[in-house]
């Protein structure tokens, strides 16, 4: 059936170079003679190791468990020894280390025990949940754990399945392969994806260039009985951009802030339908994938090879010419040459590609911009990329992102047209990583300050509670020397012969023939004092009188009685908390 295709802005038509290596059908790697296996193969969490140097382990084995909703776990691919656990250079080009499971294979390749799944009678939360588990994740490159975007939109109905056969990089042919030998699998894989996400249709992108590739496909899809349609695109880089395969196919343009499933479309790479379908039809978790070995080599040819290979031992089997002076990860537009020769192959490893200077000749010295536009052209996200470089140059960053950097997928066609051979997207990624940089430090910084912050908080609470603590020692002391005070006013009172029942004599006026008048002024003056100093002890300190009963009420009132009987004096009034020294 013919379909109205779209165009997107932009792209070009390097030379693809991928004839050399579809020659021949996908072969299996041999055991290599140890794996390397990285724990962190998914955007997302970091999985955390579950086995130990020494652990025998089987193919399949779990080795590396999910951590959150956005990872996807880690498994052994193959039978044999853990060797370590431990740091080990990554195929990036920061050349940085990270945690890897090293597994010495015993040559058995045992699996362990797997069984098909009939996913059609589980709840879909428990497929998605058993693809997580099984590790898959998105093998265009992405590596988005795949489960993650199998739940439609609650808002947007989901209109299109897009399924991204196009694989427009030079040299690259493994989905080719794929979708040539393994089609009805792949198409099986989608067929899963279409019953949790349920969308109206499903498009199938292939490039026009990959003829048996759309042929196998469409004739999987009429044996399968599905209604999926095969659409082969123009061949134009980077058509197999998700936006751009979407924008071809749909005519719907993702902006920069949205997501596809924003506009009812969902994308998925054809050879991660094909490791669901394995995960789901045989159990087996992601351990191997397709790897094309091309570039500069005598034999060129894709293999299915364990994740954890060591590049350097694969590139062997395509028999590299002896000017091989690296490996270039990916193709040649986005691709990178990888740090070490040793980095194991890993989910995202689509593609290696023997560099020599024969083959990538070292470019001419740059030149100065002279504003012609042709990046701008150029660009599929129509950036304006000598702006960009400008201010990447002047280290302007924030202009950079006025200009949109982040929208940039450094897919290379600007610096492939532009004629002073600026290397743009070099500038683009060195931007980019300051900002991300600066991004970090201020993170850092405005952390720093919220734990000066809670440390200042703490500290003055600690001293509050302190002085807190303090008042209440002051005021059991007061009260004591009050106890004790009362106690002595009483003992003293018993040897005056008084009775403990007397009436309370400071109720009573002191009788006129026993007291002259200045000394009952003399007393009403001392009286006043205690009372003002009473209150002012009363005021800061609790008081241990206040839940008395009226047996110990009046026992109070008697002694007190007799204490002023007696013409005792108050105790000295205790200074308050805050005057004492800590
Ligand atoms: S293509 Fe190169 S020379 Fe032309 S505007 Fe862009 S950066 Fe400048
Ligand atoms: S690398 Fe970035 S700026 Fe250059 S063409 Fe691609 S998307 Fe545009």
């Amino acid at each position: 059936m013919l379909m109205n295709l779209f165009k997107f802005k932009g792209g070009v038509k390097p030379p693809t170079n991928k004839t050399q290596s579809v020659t021949l059908p996908i072969a299996q790697a041999p055991l290599p003679s140890r794996l390397v296996v990285p724990l962190h193969q998914s955007i997302g969490g970091m999985p955390q190791p579950t086995v130990q140097a020494g652990d025998k382990v089987l193919k399949g084995q779990l080795i590396g468990e999910a951590d959150g909703w956005i990872s996807a776990a880690v498994h052994a691919p193959t039978s044999g020894t853990v060797l370590e656990v431990a740091m080990h250079v990554q195929p990036h080009p920061s050349g940085l280390d990270a945690l890897c499971v090293v597994i010495e294979p015993d040559g058995k390749d045992e699996w362990i025990a797997h069984a098909p799944l009939d996913y059609a009678a589980m709840p879909p939360e428990a497929v998605r949940e058993h693809l997580q588990q099984s590790g898959v994740v998105g093998l265009g490159g992405a590596v988005f754990p795949t489960h993650g975007k199998l739940t439609a939109s609650k808002t947007v109905p989901m209109e299109e399945l897009v399924i991204n056969g196009a694989e427009c990089e030079p040299f690259i042919t493994c989905d080719d392969l794929l979708m040539r030998e393994r089609a009805e699998e792949v198409v099986r894989g989608i067929g899963v994806f279409r019953d949790l996400l349920q969308p109206k249709k499903v498009l199938i992108g292939i490039e026009d260039n990959k003829p048996e590739a759309a042929a196998a496909m469409r004739l999987a899809v009429q044996t399968l009985g599905e209604t999926f349609e095969v659409v082969q695109v123009p061949t134009l880089y980077p058509a197999g951009g998700a936006k751009q395969l979407i924008r071809v196919l749909t005519g719907k343009e993702v902006p920069a802030s949205k997501r596809s499933t924003d506009l009812g479309v969902q994308c998925f790479n054809v050879a991660t339908a094909y490791t669901a379908w394995r995960a789901i039809a045989h159990g087996e978790p992601v351990v191997s994938r397709l790897v094309t070995l091309s570039g500069n080599v005598h034999a060129p040819r894709n293999y299915e090879v364990l994740i954890g290979t060591p590049m350097g031992e694969l590139l062997k089997l395509a028999q590299p010419h002896p000017d091989t002076d690296g490996i270039i990860m990916g193709g040649p537009m986005m691709g990178f040459l990888v740090p070490d020769a040793n980095v194991p192959v890993v989910k995202a490893t689509n593609c290696l590609i023997a560099h020599s200077e024969r083959l990538f000749p070292p470019k001419a010295p740059e030149m100065p911009c002279i504003r012609c536009g042709s990046c701008a052209q150029a660009c599929p996200h129509e950036l304006q990329p000598f702006e960009m470089y400008w201010f990447s140059r002047a280290k302007n960053f924030g202009k950079t992102q006025e200009y949109n950097i982040f929208d940039c997928i450094e897919c290379g066609c600007c610096s492939f047209v532009c004629p002073s051979r600026i290397p743009l997207v070099q500038y683009f990624r060195f931007a980019k990583s300051e900002i991300w940089a600066r991004e970090r430090e201020k993170n850092a910084s405005d952390q720093a300050k919220a734990r000066f912050e809670f440390k200042q908080l703490r500290e003055e609470r600690e001293k509050a509670d302190k002085a807190e603590k303090l008042a209440k020692a002051a005021a059991a002391q007061a009260a004591k020397k009050a106890a004790e005070a009362a106690a002595a006013a009483a003992a003293t009172t018993e040897t005056n012969g008084l009775s403990a029942d007397a009436p309370p004599a400071a109720s009573e006026p002191a009788p006129a023939s026993t007291v002259d008048a200045a000394k009952a002024a003399k007393m009403a003056t001392i009286e006043a004092a205690m009372a003002r100093a009473k209150a002012q002890r009363e005021a800061v300190q609790p008081k241990n009188t206040e839940n008395l009963t009226p047996e110990q009420q009046k026992a109070a009132a008697d002694i007190e009685a007799r204490r002023i009987a007696a013409h005792l004096t108050e105790p000295e009034p205790v200074a308050p908390a805050s005057e004492k020294p800590e």
